[in-house]
């Protein structure tokens, strides 16, 4: 059998950060004054992200950011990770193509969140902030944060969406580990969640309201920032290791992606993997083709509308060009908790208007199917999110075999599931449905935005 693990060495741990802002022809929308619909100046963020980060956020001009060395050191506790040649799963589907996953859930924390978290962490320390406020959906942000604020000595407040809190004990225990404070959202501790919880006393909360829930706190705690585990352009930036390490270990192998593929939530696993391959498309007009695999039942690439919209559910941020199904719209509950937002980046938001990138949606079911699939074939458990990007490589697989070509595919695999067994019970014990959404309840969240494109 040909190699199957293509390993890189500490040194080749990237030393910049890819900014693909700079080679877009057609550069993303500035973030609005909601009230003013002017765009906003880097001073405006100071009060709630640390400065070299709105910096980065706001950078359209340099392809290459430099990684600190304190961060760079800490990548190596997990860094590079493996790219891997899946054969199981072409065994399994009898496929022409070829398959490689990139197994970033090989972190301390099990997931590719860890990227940023410790980038996140390093600027606010070097700015002499003590103090951080974030929020998490399925734990897997919060987990990571919570390390990367131990690592650099910065006191961590989190704010985790009912449910997960519920569902996933173990996520709230590991952030405890790492010395975190963990609040259920919606809570009485804001005034944002004091009013969710008085219109709807049975809410299991959102993304949207948790990250109302730790803006509110940090603007109200000396020496804090609020500090965001997706969607931002800065966020992606961090990301892109993943899709730098998997250029170079594509070139081991000898192949060069036909398509690349990542679950889609708010867009930065998707940006790590796939903006290094698309500055190839972007700069030298490579053909290559590259998908965010959203749930169907929060479909805002396939489904939403491109317009300016707020980032949290109380309206709190800056108006954010974004594809939205409006910031009210409230997810089902679906096991794939990281994915259940209602926006997408602005950088991905203008690459997707744009047709350089596509989306396709996944129901939950089949999500499920090709996880379990994957594990019994490749010895991983996956995320219920990174299953997302499984089940999509699967259908372009047997889209391969049906046209009787060879496709090179990558994806990526931005964690593991092992801390999410209970949603494979539930899986198995088939309590798990499909959430398709309607168009009434699209147009429902979405009737309500201010046409400001
Ligand atoms: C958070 C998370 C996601 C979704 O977030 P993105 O910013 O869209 O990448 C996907 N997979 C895993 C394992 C996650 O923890």
């Amino acid at each position: 059998m040909a190699t199957k693990k293509f390993l890189l060495e500490e040194k080749d741990i990237p030393t910049a950060w890819y900014n693909v802002a700079a080679d877009m022809k057609n550069k993303p929308l500035p973030p609005l004054n909601p009230g003013t619909k002017e765009p906003l100046s880097a001073e405006a963020f100071y009060p709630l992200f640390a400065k070299e980060l709105v910096h980065q956020e706001m950078n359209q001009t340099d392809a290459w950011i430099e990684i600190p060395d304190e961060v760079r050191n800490l990548y190596r506790i997990w860094r590079p990770t493996p790219l891997v040649r899946a054969f199981g799963l072409e065994k399994a589907l009898d496929t022409p193509a070829h398959i490689y996953f990139k197994n970033e859930s090989v972190s301390p924390v099990g997931s590719h969140k860890l990227n940023s978290a410790l980038a996140q962490a390093y600027y606010c320390k070097q700015q002499g902030i003590t103090n951080i406020t974030t929020e998490t959906g399925a734990g897997q942000w919060g987990a990571a944060m919570a390390y990367a604020a131990k690592a650099f000595g910065l006191e961590l407040a989190v704010y985790m969406v009912k449910i997960s809190y519920e569902q996933k004990p173990y996520r709230r225990s590991i952030m405890q580990t790492f010395g975190a404070q963990v609040i259920a959202s919606p809570s009485m501790s804001t005034k944002a969640g004091r009013k969710i919880i008085t219109d709807n006393p049975t809410y299991m909360g959102s993304l949207g309201t948790a990250i109302s829930e730790a803006i509110e706190l940090a603007m109200q705690t000396e020496n804090c920032r609020y500090v965001l585990g997706s969607v931002l352009n800065h966020v992606c930036l961090h990301q892109t290791v993943i899709g730098l390490e998997a250029e170079k270990q594509m070139e081991m192998a000898g192949e060069y992606p036909d398509i690349v593929i990542g679950c889609f939530g708010g867009g930065s696993n998707f940006s790590g993997i796939s903006f290094p391959f698309l500055r190839h498309k972007l700069n030298g007009g490579r053909e290559i083709r590259i998908i965010a695999a959203e749930p169907s039942c929060c479909p805002k690439l396939t489904r939403g509308v491109f317009q300016y919209d707020f980032g949290d559910e109380a309206g709190y941020t800056p108006y954010l060009p974004m594809f939205t199904l409006g910031h009210t719209f409230a997810p089902p509950h679906i096991h794939a908790g990281g994915l259940r937002y209602h926006g997408a980046g602005s950088i991905v938001s203008q690459l997707k208007k744009d047709n350089l990138i596509e989306a396709v949606d996944i129901e939950q079911l089949d999500a499920f199917k090709a996880a379990v699939l994957f594990a019994q074939v490749e010895g991983i458990i996956p995320a219920p999110e990174s299953s997302h990007a499984i089940a999509s490589a699967i259908a372009e697989a047997e889209q391969a075999k049906r046209e009787g070509k060879q496709k090179t595919i990558l994806f990526n695999l931005s964690g593991h599931g092992l801390i999410d067994m209970a949603s494979y019970d539930a899986y198995f014990a088939g309590d798990l449905t499909n959430y398709q959404m309607t168009d009434e309840a699209l147009n429902k969240s979405i009737a309500p935005l201010e046409k400001v494109i």
